[in-house]
């Protein structure tokens, strides 16, 4: 390019010119990301943003990156690397860091549950990767389930073909063992509800040589929970990537048993013709989940539960000075294991119902979504960001304090 030209070129498009023209990509693109910053798509669309004072909902788009996440998605856009070598690399990172064999980024815990199944169910065998969910020659088709357990998740296994097969006590567990059992399902977040505890299951699982698999999707806090799963024995465990940890909403974690991880990854993008080609993580997602994970398990987790504690307080105290309200403060004891404020009142001294409550605090400004029951509304407080609180507070107390009756 002559000079004359080369200006012109850089005057309609100066970051790609600079990029081309002076061999500094990094700080071309660095141009852009400033560039685009500056823009609030948001914005531009009318999309309503809101305080979260619900909780992780894959509705509400969950939980917000830290920064380090997002820079750590912002610099590895820069460049090309080999997926699987990124997959390598994270994978022995998260291993090491939650005790396991082995471990992949997965895109959410959903796809961690349907790319795990179908690692056990297919192994090594790439002719068998390439049939699924079509099991019509498989020896092995059955996972099975606790009964309490099998709610609205076990649609990711299924996906994989599998057919669940439900039991209640444990000697059925044992019954309901044949030849086609190819793996047993643990539903942590049900866990209370079931007969058999987590060790029974994983020791009949290790009596009969059969995988046993835990979605702990929602699971942290408490991080232990990260690798007690593992210490315990289960061959595979899944997380959500996006809820608490506040990683990539579109990812999340397999870990487990090095050769099941590598049959699991058969089933997953980079590979095709298979059931997982869809469940797409890049670079960006599996780096950006490597470095919340870190950032998770060095978070100080006593300072942060005590947070969350005086912002219950500034909520409950707040919502306390309407006349006919009261307040209940509760830890659900596994799965979104934070605490939160059940808010209902007499509807004869306060005269509004929990959806119309809900609906005034979307409309007001800023605009807060809340989750409501029947006679009640419930709040949950570490999906708040600083100060968040108490603006929470304070359109909580307005609205019920405008309908009361004087
Ligand atoms: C959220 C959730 C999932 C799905 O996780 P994603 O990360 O959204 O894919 C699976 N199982 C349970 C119990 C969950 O709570």
């Amino acid at each position: 390019m002559k000079r004359r030209d080369l200006i012109k070129y850089l005057s309609v498009a100066p970051i790609a010119g600079a990029a081309i023209g002076t061999g500094v990509p990094f700080q071309a693109l660095a141009g852009t990301a400033t560039a685009a910053a500056k823009r609030d798509v948001i914005k531009e669309l009318g999309l309503r943003t809101f305080i979260n004072a619900a909780g992780t909902y894959t509705t509400m788009t969950a939980s917000l990156m830290h920064d380090e996440v997002v820079d750590t998605i912002q610099s590895a856009s820069n460049h090309f690397v080999m997926i699987n070598e990124v997959q390598d690399k994270v994978g022995e990172k998260i291993a090491a860091m939650c005790h396991a064999e082995a471990a992949m980024v997965t895109a959410g815990c959903w796809s961690a549950l349907v790319l795990g199944t179908a690692g056990v169910l297919t192994r090594m065998d790439r002719k068998k990767v390439a049939l699924l969910p079509n099991l019509s020659s498989f020896e092995k088709t059955e996972v099975i389930v606790q009964k309490s357990h099998n709610v609205g998740y076990v649609h990711a296994l299924t996906n994989t073909g599998i057919v669940p097969v439900e039991v209640e006590t444990a000697e059925e567990m044992e019954r309901a063992i044949t030849s086609k059992t190819a793996m047993m399902w643990f539903l942590n977040s049900s866990g209370p509800m079931g007969k058999i505890k987590h060790e029974e299951f994983i020791a009949i699982g290790k009596k009969h040589n059969i995988p046993t698999m835990i979605d702990m999707a929602a699971d942290v806090p408490p991080v232990e929970n990260l690798w007690k799963y593992n210490d315990l024995g289960f061959d595979l465990v899944c997380v959500s990537g996006g809820k608490a940890i506040c990683g990539p909403q579109s990812a999340g974690i397999l870990m487990g048993k090095k050769d099941l991880i590598a049959a699991a990854r058969l089933s997953a993008p980079p590979n095709g013709g298979n059931l997982g080609r869809g469940m797409k993580v890049n670079k960006e997602e599996v780096l950006g989940m490597y470095v919340a994970l870190e950032k998770y398990i060095n978070t100080d987790h006593a300072a942060e539960w005590k947070m969350w504690e005086d912002r219950v307080a500034t909520i409950v105290n707040a919502a306390s000075k309407v006349n006919g309200v009261s307040t209940e403060v509760f830890v659900p004891p596994v799965a979104n294991h934070t605490p939160a404020i059940k808010i209902s009142w007499d509807q004869s001294k306060v005269k509004i119902t929990p959806r119309e409550l809900l609906k005034n605090l979307q409309n007001g400004s800023p605009s807060v979504e809340v989750m409501t029951g029947p006679d009640a509304i419930n709040i949950t407080v570490f999906m708040l960001k600083k100060g968040e609180d108490k603006i929470v507070a304070k359109r909580v107390q307005e609205e019920l304090a405008k309908a009361a009756v004087s």
